[in-house]
């Protein structure tokens, strides 16, 4: 079994921090009238530039964010090259598509499948490598970004912006120090579960299912890896897991979270989706809800027909034959893109929902939430379903011009193209910043709260951290001692505690 560190600032161990609020801002429907007024006095650049205040106008103008897409898959798996022009039944992202879509930024998601049980890590960073490398082998028209201010400089030079998310918690292996080691290496969110629960956090994908073993939420550990998110500046991300996950995780994180790819249960009831109560809640914690798009979970009728009990056993054949006639001889794994072309073909018999689908999603999140608190989260080459007139990343500008045409102000639009994950983006930084500063500044510990993180099962090992960190202010009187002993302090947190006396 591997060693579960706790971590931290002990003042957050005693603590239970509400994020930082704000009210929910006003529904976001506006007259489309007043979105027109200003394109007389807007100038458009070059030749063909649209007409200012157009939706293609508005679409060019915006920095777009999609916060989660699968690709890195491709890129690992099957040696795709985002530089190659790819047909939409085949991947829904490439540079040239990425072009014509206007996207400015993209997480690709670092999913680590659980099959790779004792090799989550190095998926992961396998994934992550896929990644570095096609920024590495187009540096003329992508770059690697780590923050909001790297967004804004790869748009300003004209480049997109690739950007790290893990999805499924369980990719840290139960271990602090590689949640570390994962933002070092660029990762910038991480949803604390998949559709798996891991060892630490419910998720939505398993929780009815009695044969797993739930938390009610989130483990002490779970708790704590929250936090040293927050600390880091990696970004909480509640999509995929259980309720009661989520709303510990709001009440946990101290700074806004996300939900990279989530729409509304209101509208399409899949436990995956988010509730409207769960959508107010996101919008006092100033976090933003990404729509997903997948066909299933923004239209009831599509996500009936989907996962019709009856007919997913027909596709679940489907697929164990297809894994059985092709077995890999080097004992990989069947490569992701094979199996999503087989589930592309199931999924094919129903209809693809329309646009306006979609669009309803956007509209009642920001009904909900309020425009400051939704955005795009797209799950493309992740999906084998999309709505109508989506079919790849290059069809980002029919989006906006679908909310145009629901009264949607230019500037609200370019919230939910990429303004309000950016804020997100920039609350989390400097949260992480006060966090960092807090913790340098933190006095020795009492004896009080070595006894409560005891109490709070906090390992030795991560006790003598924090002792190193921070000294203590007491002496180690033979009664205290055994106290310490009588919470599980070994010979070694003893020794340090007795070394570490501030004045
Ligand atoms: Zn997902």
């Amino acid at each position: 079994m591997k060693r579960a560190y706790l971590l931290l600032s002990p003042l957050l161990l005693t603590a239970v921090a509400f994020p930082q609020s704000k009210p929910a801002s006003k529904p976001a429907a506006k007259s489309a009238a007043s979105t027109k007024t200003k394109s007389a006095s807007a100038k458009a650049k070059g030749k063909t530039a649209p007409k200012a205040d157009s939706a293609a106008a508005i679409h060019e103008s915006a920095l777009v964010i999609d916060t989660h897409a699968d690709t890195p898959q491709r890129f690992l798996d099957e040696y795709f090259d985002i530089g190659d022009n790819t047909p939409v039944s085949e991947g829904h992202i490439d540079l040239g598509k990425i072009k014509k879509g206007n996207l400015g930024a993209e997480f690709f998601s670092i999913w680590v499948e659980p099959d790779f049980k004792g090799h989550y890590a190095k998926r992961a960073m396998d994934l992550i490598d896929s990644v570095y490398q096609q920024a590495a082998r187009h540096p003329d028209q992508m770059m690697m970004a780590f923050s909001a201010d790297d967004i804004v400089r790869a748009h300003e030079q004209h480049k997109f912006a690739a950007l790290l998310g893990i999805e499924g918690g369980h990719a840290i292996e139960n271990d602090v120090h590689l949640l570390r080691d994962f933002h070092r290496l660029g990762v910038r969110y991480m949803t604390l579960t998949w559709s798996n629960t891991n060892e630490w956090a419910d998720s939505s994908g398993d929780i009815k299912d009695p044969n797993v073993k739930h938390y009610n939420g989130m483990t002490d550990f779970g708790k704590d890896v929250v936090r040293e998110m927050n600390r880091l500046g990696m970004m909480v991300d509640i999509s995929h897991t259980s309720d009661a996950t989520f709303y510990q995780a709001l009440l946990i994180s101290q700074a806004p979270v996300i939900a990279s790819h989530s729409s509304s249960r209101e509208l399409t009831n899949h436990p995956r989706n988010m509730t409207d109560d769960m959508l107010r809640a996101v919008a006092l914690n100033n976090g933003v809800v990404m729509v997903n798009f997948f066909s299933a979970f923004i239209d009831e009728d599509f996500r009936k027909a989907f996962f019709d009990p009856e007919k997913g056993k027909q596709r679940d054949a489907e697929l164990a034959a297809f894994v059985k006639e092709h077995p890999h001889t080097d004992g990989s794994p069947v490569g992701y893109n094979e199996v999503v072309g087989i589930e592309k073909k199931w999924a094919a018999q129903f209809p693809r929902p329309p646009l306006k689908s979609l669009i309803d999603h956007i509209d009642h999140i920001a009904k909900i939430a309020g425009v400051d608190h939704v955005g795009l989260g797209s799950d493309f080459d992740g999906v084998t379903s999309l709505p109508q007139e989506i079919d790849s990343v290059a069809d980002l500008p029919k989006i906006t011009a679908e909310l145009l045409k629901r009264g949607y102000s230019k500037e609200d639009i370019h919230k939910i193209l990429g303004g309000n994950l950016m804020r997100v983006f920039r609350d989390v930084e400097a949260t992480a910043k006060r966090l960092q500063a807090e913790q340098k500044e933190s006095d020795p510990l009492t004896f009080d709260q070595v006894m409560l993180m005891l109490g709070n099962r906090i390992t030795s090992a991560h006790l003598i951290d924090l002792v190193h960190e921070h000294g203590v202010n007491f002496d180690l009187t033979p009664e205290r001692r055994e106290a310490l002993k009588s919470l599980k302090a070994d010979d070694a947190a003893l020794e340090t505690i007795a070394k570490n006396k501030k004045k």
